[in-house]
Protein backbone atom coordinates (compact mmCIF):
# COMPACT_ATOMS: atom_id res chain seq x y z
CA UNK A 1 0.00 0.00 0.00
CA UNK A 2 1.41 3.18 -0.93
CA UNK A 3 1.69 5.36 2.53
CA UNK A 4 3.35 8.91 3.51
CA UNK A 5 6.25 8.87 3.45
CA UNK A 6 7.19 9.66 6.81
CA UNK A 7 5.53 6.39 8.47
CA UNK A 8 7.98 4.29 6.92
CA UNK A 9 11.09 6.54 8.18
CA UNK A 10 9.92 6.28 11.84
CA UNK A 11 9.78 2.66 11.66
CA UNK A 12 13.41 2.82 10.15
CA UNK A 13 14.72 5.01 13.01
CA UNK A 14 12.96 2.78 15.19
CA UNK A 15 14.37 -0.30 14.31
CA UNK A 16 17.55 0.93 13.19
CA UNK A 17 17.66 0.28 9.51
CA UNK A 18 17.72 2.10 6.08
CA UNK A 19 14.86 2.18 3.34
CA UNK A 20 16.07 1.85 0.02
CA UNK A 21 14.82 5.22 -2.18
CA UNK A 22 15.66 3.94 -5.96
CA UNK A 23 14.78 6.18 -9.03
CA UNK A 24 12.30 4.78 -10.96
CA UNK A 25 11.27 6.12 -14.44
CA UNK A 26 9.10 3.71 -15.57
CA UNK A 27 6.78 0.15 -15.79
CA UNK A 28 9.97 -1.81 -16.06
CA UNK A 29 11.64 -0.21 -12.69
CA UNK A 30 8.35 0.42 -11.02
CA UNK A 31 7.81 -3.08 -11.07
CA UNK A 32 11.33 -4.19 -10.35
CA UNK A 33 10.93 -2.36 -6.67
CA UNK A 34 7.74 -3.91 -5.73
CA UNK A 35 9.05 -7.07 -6.89
CA UNK A 36 12.52 -6.74 -4.71
CA UNK A 37 10.26 -5.09 -1.89
CA UNK A 38 7.87 -8.07 -1.98
CA UNK A 39 10.71 -10.97 -2.28
CA UNK A 40 12.99 -9.23 0.59
CA UNK A 41 9.75 -8.08 3.07
CA UNK A 42 11.45 -4.80 2.76
CA UNK A 43 9.84 -1.56 2.79
CA UNK A 44 10.76 0.98 -0.63
CA UNK A 45 10.46 4.41 -1.40
CA UNK A 46 10.02 5.24 -5.13
CA UNK A 47 11.67 8.47 -5.84
CA UNK A 48 10.23 10.25 -9.32
CA UNK A 49 12.23 12.85 -11.21
CA UNK A 50 9.92 15.11 -12.45
CA UNK A 51 11.68 14.82 -15.90
CA UNK A 52 10.74 10.92 -15.49
CA UNK A 53 6.81 11.61 -16.17
CA UNK A 54 5.01 12.56 -12.19
CA UNK A 55 1.52 11.66 -13.65
CA UNK A 56 2.90 8.93 -15.40
CA UNK A 57 4.62 7.19 -12.70
CA UNK A 58 1.92 7.68 -10.23
CA UNK A 59 -0.61 5.74 -12.46
CA UNK A 60 2.22 2.85 -12.80
CA UNK A 61 2.54 2.53 -9.25
CA UNK A 62 -0.41 2.57 -8.27
CA UNK A 63 -1.27 -0.80 -10.97
CA UNK A 64 1.45 -2.04 -8.64
CA UNK A 65 0.21 -0.98 -5.55
CA UNK A 66 -3.28 -3.26 -6.02
CA UNK A 67 -1.69 -6.19 -7.45
CA UNK A 68 0.75 -6.20 -4.11
CA UNK A 69 -0.99 -4.47 -1.93
CA UNK A 70 0.92 -6.05 1.22
CA UNK A 71 4.02 -3.96 0.00
CA UNK A 72 4.66 -0.71 2.34
CA UNK A 73 5.50 1.89 -0.13
CA UNK A 74 5.73 5.43 -0.81
CA UNK A 75 5.74 7.60 -3.72
CA UNK A 76 7.88 10.42 -3.33
CA UNK A 77 8.83 13.53 -5.87
CA UNK A 78 12.58 13.24 -5.75
CA UNK A 79 14.35 16.89 -6.23
CA UNK A 80 11.27 19.06 -6.25
CA UNK A 81 12.00 22.03 -8.32
CA UNK A 82 9.55 24.10 -10.17
CA UNK A 83 6.29 25.06 -7.90
CA UNK A 84 4.22 23.85 -10.57
CA UNK A 85 6.13 20.11 -10.48
CA UNK A 86 5.93 19.82 -6.43
CA UNK A 87 1.66 20.45 -6.86
CA UNK A 88 1.24 18.08 -9.47
CA UNK A 89 2.79 15.43 -7.75
CA UNK A 90 0.64 16.07 -4.33
CA UNK A 91 -2.34 16.20 -7.43
CA UNK A 92 -1.18 12.63 -8.85
CA UNK A 93 -1.48 11.20 -5.62
CA UNK A 94 1.98 11.13 -4.44
CA UNK A 95 2.44 10.37 -0.69
CA UNK A 96 5.83 12.51 -0.40
CA UNK A 97 7.41 15.44 -2.15
CA UNK A 98 10.80 16.54 -1.76
CA UNK A 99 11.37 20.56 -1.84
CA UNK A 100 15.02 21.13 -3.14
CA UNK A 101 16.03 24.91 -2.17
CA UNK A 102 19.83 23.72 -1.38
CA UNK A 103 21.38 26.23 -3.34
CA UNK A 104 18.88 29.12 -2.28
CA UNK A 105 19.94 31.17 0.59
CA UNK A 106 18.68 29.68 3.98
CA UNK A 107 16.23 32.34 3.72
CA UNK A 108 14.78 31.42 0.96
CA UNK A 109 15.19 27.25 1.82
CA UNK A 110 13.02 28.20 4.81
CA UNK A 111 10.27 30.54 2.81
CA UNK A 112 9.60 28.38 0.08
CA UNK A 113 10.17 25.18 2.16
CA UNK A 114 7.32 26.28 4.42
CA UNK A 115 4.85 27.20 1.67
CA UNK A 116 5.42 23.23 0.54
CA UNK A 117 4.78 21.94 3.82
CA UNK A 118 1.26 23.74 4.57
CA UNK A 119 0.07 22.61 1.55
CA UNK A 120 1.68 19.19 1.52
CA UNK A 121 0.32 18.72 5.44
CA UNK A 122 -2.90 19.68 4.45
CA UNK A 123 -3.62 16.76 1.86
CA UNK A 124 -1.75 14.49 4.72
CA UNK A 125 1.47 14.12 2.56
CA UNK A 126 5.34 14.11 3.86
CA UNK A 127 7.84 16.58 2.77
CA UNK A 128 11.44 16.37 2.25
CA UNK A 129 13.87 19.11 2.01
CA UNK A 130 17.75 19.62 2.05
CA UNK A 131 19.74 21.61 4.18
CA UNK A 132 23.55 22.16 2.55
CA UNK A 133 24.24 20.63 -0.82
CA UNK A 134 24.37 17.16 -2.34
CA UNK A 135 26.32 18.29 -5.49
CA UNK A 136 27.46 16.13 -8.88
CA UNK A 137 30.37 13.25 -8.18
CA UNK A 138 32.10 14.60 -11.51
CA UNK A 139 32.86 17.63 -9.65
CA UNK A 140 33.63 16.38 -6.49
CA UNK A 141 36.75 17.81 -5.54
CA UNK A 142 35.79 21.08 -5.86
CA UNK A 143 32.11 20.68 -4.10
CA UNK A 144 32.52 18.33 -1.64
CA UNK A 145 33.42 20.65 1.04
CA UNK A 146 31.68 23.61 0.63
CA UNK A 147 28.10 22.37 0.43
CA UNK A 148 28.19 20.31 3.70
CA UNK A 149 25.33 20.93 6.56
CA UNK A 150 25.89 23.50 8.79
CA UNK A 151 24.41 21.98 12.16
CA UNK A 152 23.73 25.26 13.48
CA UNK A 153 21.35 25.80 10.97
CA UNK A 154 19.61 22.62 11.08
CA UNK A 155 18.09 23.06 14.35
CA UNK A 156 16.43 26.27 13.01
CA UNK A 157 15.44 25.06 9.76
CA UNK A 158 13.39 22.26 11.08
CA UNK A 159 11.74 24.88 13.65
CA UNK A 160 11.00 26.65 11.07
CA UNK A 161 9.66 24.65 8.21
CA UNK A 162 8.36 21.38 10.05
CA UNK A 163 9.64 19.14 7.46
CA UNK A 164 9.25 15.37 7.73
CA UNK A 165 12.83 14.62 6.99
CA UNK A 166 16.11 16.18 5.96
CA UNK A 167 18.44 15.46 3.15
CA UNK A 168 21.75 16.09 4.67
CA UNK A 169 25.12 17.01 2.92
CA UNK A 170 27.94 14.81 4.61
CA UNK A 171 30.31 14.19 1.98
CA UNK A 172 28.04 11.91 -0.82
CA UNK A 173 27.56 13.21 -4.50
CA UNK A 174 25.46 12.31 -7.48
CA UNK A 175 26.48 9.77 -9.83
CA UNK A 176 29.83 8.32 -10.77
CA UNK A 177 32.60 9.49 -7.77
CA UNK A 178 35.81 11.81 -9.60
CA UNK A 179 38.07 9.95 -6.44
CA UNK A 180 37.08 8.25 -3.49
CA UNK A 181 33.62 9.38 -1.47
CA UNK A 182 34.45 10.54 2.02
CA UNK A 183 32.00 10.87 4.02
CA UNK A 184 31.87 12.89 7.30
CA UNK A 185 30.86 11.16 10.19
CA UNK A 186 31.72 12.93 13.12
CA UNK A 187 29.67 15.55 11.17
CA UNK A 188 26.18 13.21 10.85
CA UNK A 189 27.00 11.97 14.46
CA UNK A 190 26.51 15.67 15.16
CA UNK A 191 23.56 15.95 13.19
CA UNK A 192 21.75 12.72 14.28
CA UNK A 193 22.08 13.87 17.97
CA UNK A 194 20.32 17.37 17.77
CA UNK A 195 17.70 16.37 14.41
CA UNK A 196 14.62 14.46 15.75
CA UNK A 197 13.03 13.97 11.98
CA UNK A 198 14.70 10.90 10.08
CA UNK A 199 17.71 11.80 8.25
CA UNK A 200 18.05 11.10 4.23
CA UNK A 201 21.25 10.53 2.22
CA UNK A 202 21.13 11.35 -1.62
CA UNK A 203 24.24 10.35 -3.91
CA UNK A 204 24.02 6.47 -2.32
CA UNK A 205 26.01 5.17 -5.27
CA UNK A 206 29.29 4.38 -5.75
CA UNK A 207 29.90 5.26 -1.79
CA UNK A 208 30.87 1.83 -0.80
CA UNK A 209 29.10 -0.42 0.92
CA UNK A 210 31.36 -0.18 4.42
CA UNK A 211 30.70 3.44 3.81
CA UNK A 212 26.93 3.00 3.62
CA UNK A 213 26.60 0.75 6.33
CA UNK A 214 28.05 2.91 8.71
CA UNK A 215 25.66 5.87 7.34
CA UNK A 216 22.79 3.53 8.57
CA UNK A 217 24.31 2.99 12.20
CA UNK A 218 25.14 6.66 12.28
CA UNK A 219 21.35 8.11 11.89
CA UNK A 220 20.60 8.01 8.18
CA UNK A 221 17.33 5.90 7.53
CA UNK A 222 16.50 6.73 3.51
CA UNK A 223 19.50 6.03 1.09
CA UNK A 224 18.79 7.33 -2.56
CA UNK A 225 19.95 5.24 -5.11
CA UNK A 226 19.78 5.88 -8.67
CA UNK A 227 23.05 5.55 -10.75
CA UNK A 228 24.48 1.52 -9.35
CA UNK A 229 21.25 0.42 -9.99
CA UNK A 230 20.84 1.67 -13.69
CA UNK A 231 24.14 0.95 -14.23
CA UNK A 232 23.87 -2.65 -12.94
CA UNK A 233 20.73 -2.93 -15.50
CA UNK A 234 23.09 -1.96 -17.97
CA UNK A 235 25.89 -4.81 -17.63
CA UNK A 236 23.15 -6.94 -17.78
CA UNK A 237 22.21 -6.30 -20.68
CA UNK A 238 25.79 -5.71 -22.09
CA UNK A 239 26.27 -9.48 -20.90
CA UNK A 240 23.64 -10.78 -22.65
CA UNK A 241 24.37 -9.04 -26.25
CA UNK A 242 27.19 -10.04 -28.81
CA UNK A 243 28.04 -6.83 -31.38
CA UNK A 244 25.04 -5.08 -32.67
CA UNK A 245 22.72 -6.65 -29.92
CA UNK A 246 22.70 -10.03 -31.48
CA UNK A 247 21.23 -12.87 -28.74
CA UNK A 248 23.96 -15.04 -27.72
CA UNK A 249 22.17 -18.33 -27.95
CA UNK A 250 22.51 -20.17 -25.41
CA UNK A 251 24.05 -23.61 -25.44
CA UNK A 252 21.81 -26.28 -26.48
CA UNK A 253 19.11 -24.07 -28.31
CA UNK A 254 18.63 -23.97 -31.59
CA UNK A 255 17.82 -20.95 -33.26
CA UNK A 256 16.43 -21.98 -36.61
CA UNK A 257 13.39 -22.06 -34.81
CA UNK A 258 12.64 -18.52 -34.39
CA UNK A 259 12.67 -15.74 -36.98
CA UNK A 260 15.27 -13.68 -36.24
CA UNK A 261 18.38 -13.59 -33.98
CA UNK A 262 18.48 -10.27 -32.80
CA UNK A 263 17.79 -8.84 -29.77
CA UNK A 264 14.52 -7.07 -29.08
CA UNK A 265 13.15 -3.98 -26.88
CA UNK A 266 11.38 -6.50 -24.51
CA UNK A 267 14.32 -8.55 -24.04
CA UNK A 268 16.24 -5.73 -23.66
CA UNK A 269 13.61 -4.09 -20.98
CA UNK A 270 13.45 -7.16 -19.56
CA UNK A 271 17.16 -7.66 -18.91
CA UNK A 272 18.08 -4.17 -17.32
CA UNK A 273 15.54 -4.93 -15.10
CA UNK A 274 16.59 -7.66 -13.50
CA UNK A 275 20.09 -6.30 -13.17
CA UNK A 276 18.48 -3.29 -11.42
CA UNK A 277 16.38 -5.43 -8.97
CA UNK A 278 19.34 -7.68 -8.41
CA UNK A 279 21.74 -4.33 -7.35
CA UNK A 280 18.13 -3.39 -5.56
CA UNK A 281 18.19 -6.09 -3.67
CA UNK A 282 21.96 -6.41 -2.63
CA UNK A 283 21.24 -2.69 -0.90
CA UNK A 284 17.96 -3.44 0.83
CA UNK A 285 20.09 -6.65 2.44
CA UNK A 286 22.77 -3.95 3.05
CA UNK A 287 20.66 -1.47 4.72
CA UNK A 288 18.84 -4.34 6.83
CA UNK A 289 15.28 -3.47 5.59
CA UNK A 290 14.47 -7.06 4.88
CA UNK A 291 12.31 -9.08 7.28
CA UNK A 292 10.54 -5.93 8.02
CA UNK A 293 6.91 -7.11 7.59
ZN1 LIG B 1 19.58 13.48 -4.91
Amino acid sequence: MIIPMHELLKEAKKGKYGVAAPNVFNRETIEACFLAAKELRAPIILDVAGVHGIYECADIARFYERRYPEVPVALNLDHGGPYEDIVNAIHAGFSSVMIDRSQSSFEDNVKETSEIVKIAHACGISVEAELGHVGQAYEYDKTRDSGLTRPEEASDFLKQTQVDCLAVAVGTSHGVYQGECKIDFPLLDTLAAQIEQPLVLHGGSGSGDENLRKTIEHGIQKVNLNTDLVMSGLDRIQASCKNNFEIKVPAGVNMDEFTTKRMNMQQLYALGADGYKEKLMHYMKLFKSNGRW
